[in-house]
């Protein structure tokens, strides 16, 4: 693994402040990015940490009813929360049953659900690109029951 340095930003200004610097990473649970980093697929020379942020906004580790109907899933929030959510068990049934044979218990309860990865799906990709140039903001994601 290369050496790189690490950031704890205390808030989203902070966080994108030091994500504009060059071969920068956001880092969430490190479940991806540390094993890509081992190989030196990334080879990020520094890494910001995004968990001190649900310490001040605890939507971003959470999951919430959103306006209108629908779930509101915090970007920092472990697949676990998610899965065993009494809502998401309810009303997404496919969604906790997929996130709860998807890995292996120590694995959901790191891995967020903001932070796909590369390839599975645009949304992610394109946010892997925006957390590249530097301009990736930690977001959460709503998903609707009109789906
Ligand atoms: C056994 C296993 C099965 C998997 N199955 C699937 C699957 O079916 N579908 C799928 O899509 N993925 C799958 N994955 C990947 C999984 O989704 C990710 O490993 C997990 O979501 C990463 O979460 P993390 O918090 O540990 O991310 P990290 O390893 O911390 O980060 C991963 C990437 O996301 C970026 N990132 C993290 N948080 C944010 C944020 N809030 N905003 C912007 N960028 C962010 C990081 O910079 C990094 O590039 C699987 C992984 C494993 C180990």
């Amino acid at each position: 693994m290369k050496p790189f340095d690490y950031a704890v930003p205390r808030s989203v200004d902070e966080a994108v402040r030091a994500a504009s610097a060059p071969n920068t990473r956001f880092i969430a649970g490190g479940t991806n990015l540390i094993d890509l980093m081992k190989i030196e697929v990334e080879t990020p020379a520094h890494l910001v940490d995004l968990n001190p942020l649900a310490e001040s906004d605890s939507t971003l580790r959470s999951v919430g009813d959103a306006p209108g109907g629908g779930l509101r899933i915090g970007a920092l929030t472990p697949m676990s929360d998610v899965a065993w959510d009494p809502r998401v068990k309810e009303r997404y049934p496919v969604l906790s049953q997929a996130l709860l044979l998807g890995a292996s218990g120590q694995l959901r309860n790191m891995a967020s659900m903001d932070s796909m990865q590369s390839g599975h799906c645009s949304t992610c990709s394109r946010m892997e690109a925006a957390s590249r140039s530097g301009s990736a903001t930690p977001s959460s994601r709503p998903t609707s029951n009109a789906r």
